[in-house]
């Protein structure tokens, strides 16, 4: 029995012990190329000493104040940065802990939100089948991947599910964009309209889907739909940002390419990329004026929100980002490793699709390049792949899951914004051995 209760009980680990740019070293001296940022985090790579030295500073200023007695200087300049940023209508954040607590506050805003305008009875959310949304259990009910909630049953109800965006298949069936967005936004309205559309809270999507389907961009025009079918009928729009968000599709929010705002959006990983743990809340002028004119309080405090010193490492590394430009680097890099993943395995009979956006790419492994029909899943490809990439000083993030319900194999690369052409290579050859 191991004393540190890991995410596999199956499974050894090497021990991290260093990070150098891009590279986390562990205790054999060992090196490997954080080609996913460990989940879509790490995005100034692993030793940016403009972030090191803003957290030393503000542990020895102030480490950590309750929010309930005070506000603090860090907190305060990183809501103002991201406000600053933001889609239009977006005014004020909610500093939380992680991608999952904010996936949290955002539904108990939502509800909230509907209480404080009288309409208590709006409840319901829409979210879309294969998503993940966080491992909290009002999270996890919010996702609609079946294996994942399949343990934790029952969970939060007064959910339901309708198809992603995900034009993979549909494409295989000549299915024009268009069309295809129009389609799911109908099943939206009818899904809204069978639940009642005065029952209806949220719905809930990721700009660009990361965990389980792999770095999947939305068709052109589907957010815009689907924003028209909220409006419609006084839906509320959650955009959770935490895997696709800050920088990491080459425009600080992944919905800034789709031309419409949210309500209210996620963000976690890379704001604080890995520094310090850190998630927000960013939510509508119109959601903090009904909470502010109504009971003046969000009854979801939890003791590290707006932690000082995670909010002055977010701030540094946002700062960083901005001053290095390095959303520009985002998507000079990410078309160099894209066309150079398109090169090698563009013709490999088991690689179905590459797609993404920015430095946020997928590949999907097949059985059969034509179909698309998925490898056996018990044969956990993608978990085989991420352990000979490992034992190739590769870090790649392995992800279960189809349009279909089934198991898939997928890999994802998000690598931090900090690389150099030389590591692109790197990169596709130590994954081309992994493959
Ligand atoms: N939402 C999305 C889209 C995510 O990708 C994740 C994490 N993979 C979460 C929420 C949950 O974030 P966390 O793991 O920080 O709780």
């Amino acid at each position: 029995m191991s004393r540190v209760f890991h995410r596999s009980l199956r499974q050894s680990y090497p021990t991290a012990v260093a990070g150098e740019g891009p590279y986390i070293i562990d205790s054999d001296g060992r090196r490997y190329l954080d080609a996913c940022g460990g989940a879509a985090v790490s995005c100034l790579g692993h030793s940016a000493t403009e972030v090191i030295e803003a957290v030393q500073q503000q542990v020895q200023q102030l480490a950590y104040a309750h929010s309930s007695f005070f506000t603090t200087e860090p907190m305060e300049q990183l809501a103002e940065f991201l406000i600053d940023r933001a889609p239009e209508g977006l005014e004020s954040v909610y500093f939380v802990s992680g991608g999952s607590e904010a996936v949290e506050a955002a539904l108990k805003l939502a509800r909230q939100y509907f209480t404080e305008i009288g309409q208590p009875q709006r409840r319901h959310l829409i979210a879309r089948r294969q998503s993940y949304h966080g491992n909290t259990l009002g999270a996890l009910a919010t996702g609609g991947n079946l294996w994942r909630r399949a343990q934790f049953e029952p969970l939060l109800t007064g959910v339901s599910h309708v198809s992603p965006c995900y034009a993979y298949r549909e494409r295989l069936t000549g299915e024009s964009d268009d069309d295809f967005s129009t389609r799911l936004a109908k099943e939206l309205e009818d899904e809204i309209l069978r639940l009642g559309a005065d029952e209806v809270m949220a719905f809930v999507a990721e700009p660009v889907v990361g965990a389980t389907l792999g770095a999947v961009p939305p068709v052109a025009g589907y957010f815009r739909k689907v924003r028209e079918v909220c409006d419609r009928y006084g839906v509320l729009l959650i955009l959770d940002e935490v895997m696709c968000g800050m920088g990491r599709t080459g425009t600080l929010f992944a919905v800034e390419q789709e031309g419409i705002s949210p309500d209210i959006t996620t963000i976690a990983k890379g704001l604080g990329a890995g520094y310090q743990p850190i998630g927000a809340t960013l939510v509508s002028g119109k959601i903090y004026r009904a909470i502010e004119e109504g009971s003046g309080f969000f009854q979801h405090g939890h003791t590290y929100i707006g932690h000082a010193t995670a909010c002055a490492a977010a701030l540094a590394v946002q700062r960083t980002i901005e001053e290095k430009q390095l959303l520009a680097r985002v998507r000079e890099l990410g078309a160099g490793l894209e066309a150079r993943l398109r090169e090698r395995f563009g013709a490999h009979p088991h690689i179905g699709d590459i797609r993404g956006r920015g430095l946020f790419l997928g590949l999907e492994l097949v059985r059969d390049r034509d179909t698309r029909v998925a490898f056996d899943p018990a044969l956990k490809l993608h978990a085989v792949i991420k352990k000979a990439a490992m034992a190739n000083g590769l870090m790649c993030y392995p992800m279960g899951g189809t349009i279909d319900g089934q198991r898939g194999d997928h890999i994802l690369l998000a690598p931090p914004f900090i690389l150099e052409e030389f590591h692109l290579d790197e990169v596709v050859d130590k994954l081309d051995t992994a493959i």
